[in-house]
């Protein structure tokens, strides 16, 4: 048995946490406060919100638009391995689920980086599971290299590493790494990673810092919805993303609102958020970080995404495949960490986005930063 581990003091939410019961005046002083923090965003969260959602949602597509244009940023996720040695309960990638195992041989990742270019992204993010033997640091940074050849702005989503590990990705042309902690909650924590690594919870929470510190552009945080009190999490993510702010100003973060889906494993949500919880959750975390990018995934399904992109929402993936190898194939026949809610191509959501007045971007400019860094391949 491991001890259970201890929050440390700068990521405590107790001390806001009573902000659940406000009143329906606070939630109007949260609206109308001008640096809104841990507190408000509580109240924004407490049952005295429901009735304001037409003015969060208001307030949000106004800070959207002041930050952000009328514009979505695009990326494509790209799975890379699925070996892992993890017992996340959650995950259909976990070491006990009866799964097809395999890695991406590098000629076989330049296959699937070309598909991939050829839909029209810019920005790819590799996924990966757990350190194995199979797929390790040293894979990564080769499929890293690769990957930077052909996109402008390339991200890992993968086990915590080491400050120099982080440095050498760095170098290597990666410009992101996304780092959920998936729960906040020690104990909720403790009990869904049932064995493996992944169990250090102090240790993946430092993973995001160590990256800013080895000269990563930007971390990716998040939480997993469902699998804790959402008020608890959402008031610890604030606190984690403030935390880094303020040792590494340079950097920046992005939020992600994943929501458990269904995955071989067939783990359900102990607490479980529904789009209304979700929407209200977007609204809220953009009226406390107004500039931040909160990105929404293929997780959701298209009427849900439709209605938020813009609204809170500023990068989004489409026509992700979330199976190793997905892109190469027609139809893709194994099955990938979670289900896919949005299976709509990229042109057709990006006619979607036109549509409703927004711009889909796919272009951004991290290439020119890490090239003239020294560190691109031209
Ligand atoms: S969530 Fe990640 S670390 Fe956990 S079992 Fe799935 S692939 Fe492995």
């Amino acid at each position: 048995m491991t001890a259970q581990p201890r929050m440390p003091a700068w990521l405590d939410p107790s001390p806001w946490l009573d902000g659940r019961g406000a009143t329906p005046a606070d939630v109007e002083r949260a609206l109308g406060c001008d640096a809104p923090g841990p507190r408000e965003l509580a109240a924004l969260l407490s049952p005295a919100a429901r009735p304001f959602m037409e003015e969060m949602a208001q307030r949000a597509r106004a800070l959207t638009q002041r930050h952000f244009g009328r514009t979505i940023s695009m990326y494509a996720p790209l799975y890379l391995a699925n070996f892992c040695t993890n017992g996340c309960a959650y995950c259909g990638f976990a070491s006990d689920r009866v799964q097809p195992r395999r890695r991406l041989e590098p000629p076989e990742v330049e296959e699937e980086l070309a598909a991939l270019k050829e839909t029209g992204f810019e920005e790819v993010l590799l996924l990966t599971g757990e350190r194995t033997p199979h797929a390790g640091f040293d894979y990564l940074l080769e499929c890293v290299s690769l990957a930077a050849r052909m996109f402008h702005a390339v991200g890992v989503e993968a086990f915590p590493m080491t400050t120099r590990e982080y440095a050498l990705l760095a170098e290597a042309g990666c410009s992101g790494v996304t780092l959920y902690q998936e729960t906040y909650d020690p104990r909720q924590y403790d009990r869904l990673h049932r064995w493996g690594p992944k169990k250090d919870y102090l240790d993946r929470l430092d993973g995001p810092a160590r990256a800013m510190e080895a000269g990563i552009r930007t971390v990716g945080l998040g939480v997993l919805l469902g699998l804790s009190d959402p008020v608890f999490d959402a008031v610890c993510l604030l606190r984690h993303a403030a935390h880094l702010q303020r040792d590494h100003w340079k950097s920046g973060i992005t939020l992600s609102f994943p929501r458990l889906r269904p995955q071989s494993g067939n783990f359900s949500a102990t607490f479980p958020v529904d789009e209304a919880g979700l929407a209200r959750l977007v609204f809220a975390v953009r009226i406390v970080l107004p500039d931040v990018p909160l990105l929404l995934s293929t997780r959701e399904r298209p009427e849900f995404r439709d209605g938020m992109a813009g609204l809170g929402i500023s990068k989004m993936s489409a026509g992700s495949r979330t199976s190793v190898g997905g892109y190469g194939e027609a139809d893709p026949a194994t099955e990938g960490q979670f289900e896919v809610g949005d299976k709509r191509s990229v042109p057709d959501f990006c006619a979607m986005l036109r549509n409703r007045g927004l711009e889909p971007v796919f272009k951004n400019w991290d290439s020119v930063f890490r090239d003239a860094a020294g560190a691109g391949h031209g």
